[in-house]
């Protein structure tokens, strides 16, 4: 019989998601368990070989079925060597072999990258840019990452760092981001820039039923309610996207210009926002962009949600072997 199941996990900080994926990209079972960012690092390593054994012994007639794991994980993670530098907000998984690791308790191959490179993998594979081979992906949320595929191939970089859209910096002298560094692109359209500029209108005087949503507390607002009530036709909503939408088809622009992709892909919390955000996007890039390589360029929403990095895990498996 030929191998043509993989395994794929997705290691966040707070949730271990993990996947059995066929050839086809089809998810044929799924699990999800809790863990905590503060355990030690070796209940955390203890409870993902847990976790992965568990679901294999439910899930599969023999390992040998299996043509092998693959990781994403959140932070700096080089692939060649199956090493993580760094785990974003983990600070027990750091300067790990964790892929040699994993194998030895596995009995199985392991691959590890990181996770918005397996992201953009799974939907330049599976997913909404499915065919082409020059994808960017783009992650919209508290922070705003970024993957890049050339030819084909998943973009590395040269110290395994690129893709970092979020820290582009887009002015001179703005906003303090968390990378140290003032103006990156993330300070004008994450998850807190957003809110914040809700609160700021609201509290010069602006009406919104955004509010209503949240019961009149500002405090529980977040790009969600103002999602939901722009879609109810809030001018206040409508517009805090419009800027947004601005702000990421600037940065965009500059993607297109350089890069000349075949398509871009925004997924993430964010997104989820549709129309209300596309559209200023694909106005701005049409703004900001050359006219040359917008031709037979889209900018579209990432098709498999959550999904993404299992199933872009399962690729890497599938791509890395002999
Ligand atoms: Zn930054």
């Amino acid at each position: 019989m030929r191998k043509e199941i993989s395994l794929g996990v997705d290691f966040g900080g707070t949730r271990i998601k993990i996947a059995l994926v066929d050839s086809k990209g089809r998810i044929l079972h799924r699990a999800a368990v809790a863990v905590r960012r503060s355990w030690p690092r070796k209940k955390l390593f203890g409870v993902l070989v847990q976790t992965i054994e568990n679901f294999l012994n439910t899930h599969t007639p023999s390992k040998k079925s299996l043509l092998g794991v693959g990781m994403g994980l959140p932070g700096l993670i080089d692939f060649k060597r199956g090493f993580v530098h760094r785990f974003i907000n983990v600070r027990g998984f750091r300067n790990l072999p964790l892929a040699s690791m994993l194998r030895r308790r596995l009995k199985l191959p392991v691959f590890i990258d990181n996770d918005v490179n397996l992201m953009t993998l799974g939907e330049a594979t599976y997913g909404a840019a499915r065919g082409f081979s020059q994808v960017v992906c783009m992650t919209l949320g508290t922070g705003v990452g970024g993957g890049l595929i050339l030819n084909g191939e998943l973009y590395r970089g040269s110290s395994l760092s690129a893709g970092e859209i979020g820290h582009v910096p887009v002015s001179r002298g703005g906003p303090l981001c968390a990378c140290g560094h003032r103006g990156c692109f993330e300070t004008y359209v994450g998850n807190r820039a957003i809110v914040e500029r809700a609160r700021q209108r609201i509290r010069a005087g602006e009406c919104t039923i955004a509010l209503d949503l949240v019961d009149g507390k500002v405090s529980r607002l977040t790009p969600e309610v103002l999602s939901r009530a722009a879609k109810r036709g809030d001018r206040l909503s409508l517009s805090i996207w419009k800027e947004v939408g601005e702000w990421i088809g600037i940065a965009l622009a500059g993607v297109v210009n350089v890069y000349n992709p075949d398509r871009i892909v925004i997924g993430g919390g964010v997104s989820e926002a549709g129309s209300v955000l596309f559209r200023p996007v694909r106005e701005s890039l049409r703004t900001h962009a050359l006219a040359w390589p917008l031709k037979n360029f889209e900018v579209v929403p990432a098709k498999l949600g959550n999904d993404a990095g299992v199933i872009g895990a399962s690729v890497l498996v599938r791509r890395s072997l002999p």
